[in-house]
């Protein structure tokens, strides 16, 4: 295959009668090259868009099941009744005023022999596909988890935090125990569990509540290693009383109606339970013979390794980088840049040392206190991906303000 790769002018053609919303319209943008179609609108997503918009060569197409982001980090402050959930949800009016296409249905397969996008009304051709629908939970890990799913919100994706609003809401009003699971990595960000427990036991002592929190870790340690120290001492320090931290204890079955999870080891009594799943990329990727358990890619620039107009990026793709949006956002520029020199039909660059995109994670211990960890990463060739991480020894005010003005800056990148 060569790496100047021919824009096929039929698949800009070949929508198919039943055409999908808006594409059903005339094809393709006056002047427009090629068409790069993005599935799944949060932190990756938008990276290569705002990345790809206003380069006139290109048609951008937006696959996007929800109206609206909702974002993730910071969302404990609304889960603990500290912040409205307008602050972390953010209309695409930003993306429609580029003039990005917006096709609100979820992609339900990838058709890589047509190169066409799925979705319940129709297909959508594509030159370029970018993939980051973010992370699937493997609910079939813990038995008697499918069964109780509604009663049993993770939230871990977006939109899933008012579940676990609801479900913190009425432990707070009857009190008991609050039973956290944290599962083994990889998983999406994992200083959060930990931060949920600091931040519903700090509204134990707020509220005078008669409870606890229960920490039932699959892990030996909190994660990520760097953060374990100050975690621990966190947890111990402004919570004592009020979390009980059983390290080594690996969810495997619940038993909703005895309040019973089992971890092997013991079982672990609750009145009311946020389970953390184990974690994997999204059937639609494993489906396309993308990915196992996480997606395939190439490093430095995050292209399938199965399928050369595919990328993916965000938590779905399997690579030693941290799951965490800022580094979704800049791979998203990453990506952007490998797909311009495509269009342009450029041989790509041989492969270098590199820097890989930088992450940032903010874990909150109180209200106003948190622990700051960055990353930064570069790739070697013939060595893969080399991380240095930065963790604050303490939790503080100050990164707890770098953590409100991160999230400010981040949502105005994206849909500012
Ligand atoms: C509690 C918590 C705290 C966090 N804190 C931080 C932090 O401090 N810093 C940090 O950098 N990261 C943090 N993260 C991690 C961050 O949220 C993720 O790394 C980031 O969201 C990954 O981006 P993504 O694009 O892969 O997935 P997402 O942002 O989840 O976006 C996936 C999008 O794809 C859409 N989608 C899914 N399936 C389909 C489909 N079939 N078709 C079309 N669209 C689809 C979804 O609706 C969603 O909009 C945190 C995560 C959690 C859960």
């Amino acid at each position: 295959m060569t790496n100047a790769i021919r824009i096929r002018r039929r698949s800009l053609l070949a929508t198919s009668a039943a055409a999908v919303g808006a594409l059903a319209a005339p094809r393709i943008a006056r002047g427009a090259a090629a068409r790069v179609v993005v599935v799944g609108g949060g932190w990756g997503g938008l990276g290569v868009l705002r990345a790809l918009a206003r380069k006139s060569e290109v048609e951008l197409v937006l696959v996007e099941p929800h109206a609206a982001f909702f974002s993730c980090p910071l969302s404990i402050h609304y889960i603990v009744g500290d912040r409205p959930s307008s602050d972390f949800e953010h209309g695409y009016a930003a993306i429609d005023k580029l003039g990005i296409r917006r096709v609100p249905e979820a992609a339900i397969a990838i058709d890589r022999d047509r190169r066409e996008v799925v979705t319940a009304s129709g297909r959508i051709g594509y030159d370029f596909l970018v993939l980051s629908p973010g992370v699937e939970y493997a609910e079939e890990a813990i038995a008697g988890y499918a069964e109780a799913r509604d009663r049993l919100p993770v939230g871990f994706r977006p939109f899933e935090q008012q579940g676990v609003k609801a479900l913190v809401d009425r432990f707070l009003a009857e009190g008991g125990t609050f039973l956290i699971a944290v599962p083994k990595p990889p998983y999406r960000c994992p200083p959060a569990p930990y931060e949920r427990a600091c931040l519903i036991a700090e509204q134990i002592a707020k509220r005078g509540v008669k409870g606890k929190v229960v920490v039932a870790d699959a892990n030996p340690q909190p994660l990520p290693p760097p953060i374990a120290k100050p975690i621990l001492e966190a947890m111990r320090a402004a919570h004592a009383e009020r979390i009980e931290y059983l390290p080594e204890h690996e969810a495997k079955a619940i038993d909703l109606a005895k309040g019973s999870l089992d971890c092997g080891i013991a079982d672990v009594p609750f009145t009311h339970a946020n389970l953390v799943l184990p974690m994997r990329a999204p059937k639609l990727l494993r489906e396309a013979g993308l990915a196992e358990r996480w997606a395939a890619v190439r490093l430095p620039d995050f292209r399938s390794q199965a399928d050369e107009r595919i990328w993916v990026i965000g938590d779905a793709a399997g690579t030693p980088l941290p799951k965490s949006g800022h580094v979704a956002f800049n791979a998203g520029g990453v990506v952007g840049r490998a797909i311009e020199t495509r269009i342009e039909g450029k041989p790509d660059a041989p492969v270098g040392p590199a820097e890989l995109p930088a992450g940032i994670c903010f874990a909150a211990v109180t209200r106003d206190r948190a622990i700051m960890i960055s990353v930064d990463s570069a790739f070697v060739p013939g060595e893969g991906a080399k991380l240095r991480f930065h963790v604050d020894p303490a939790p503080s005010r100050e990164s707890s303000e770098a953590a409100a003005n991160w999230g400010r800056s981040m949502w105005q990148s994206m849909l500012g």
